[in-house]
């Protein structure tokens, strides 16, 4: 994330993802409404993210800015970087839970079912407790 001497140089609604490059996602965070003054976040793609995992963070934050420099319109007044270690499945599995045991009931649910996005995990939660009550015995 990173707090821009001015506003960016990105349209409404203010979410980007580049063809190509290391950046998977850029957003405005003033053109959505989240933060009073001009700043961006980047998420990196998955292989740029693997690839540079072990580099300093810093060094990592300005390769991202560098990236991003079409879309930034101006310096950067201060910049933060994170690193999410499981920040997204490796792999998906097209059911939307799975139940381990039925006595007693044991499901796994989470964004590895149903699409690796908050929807996703959301609706194999549900599916997860809908999963449960049929295996408990009424
Ligand atoms: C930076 C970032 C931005 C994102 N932005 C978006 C977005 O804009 N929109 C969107 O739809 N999705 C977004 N996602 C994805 C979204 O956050 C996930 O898909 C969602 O949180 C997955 O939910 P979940 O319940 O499956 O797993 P999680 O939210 O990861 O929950 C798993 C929980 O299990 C806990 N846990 C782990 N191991 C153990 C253990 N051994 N014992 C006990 N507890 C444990 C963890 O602490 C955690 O609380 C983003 C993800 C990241 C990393």
């Amino acid at each position: 994330m990173a707090v821009l001497e001015g506003p960016s140089r990105m349209l409404p609604p203010g979410g980007f993802a580049p063809a190509e490059g290391p950046i998977a996602w850029i957003a405005d965070n003033q053109l959505k409404g989240v933060s009073a003054e001009p700043a961006i976040t980047i998420h990196a793609t998955d292989e740029f993210s693997v690839a540079h995992w072990d580099q300093d963070r810093d060094e990592t934050a300005r390769m991202l800015i560098a990236a991003a420099d079409e879309w930034m319109g101006g310096g950067i007044k201060s910049f933060q970087i994170h690193g999410w270690r499981f920040s997204k499945p490796k792999q998906t599995d097209p059911s939307s839970c799975a139940l381990v045991s039925s006595d007693p009931p044991l499901v796994l649910a989470g964004d590895v079912f149903a699409g690796p996005r908050v929807e996703g995990a959301a609706l194999s939660g549900w599916a997860a407790a809908e999963a449960v009550i049929a295996a408990i015995p009424h």
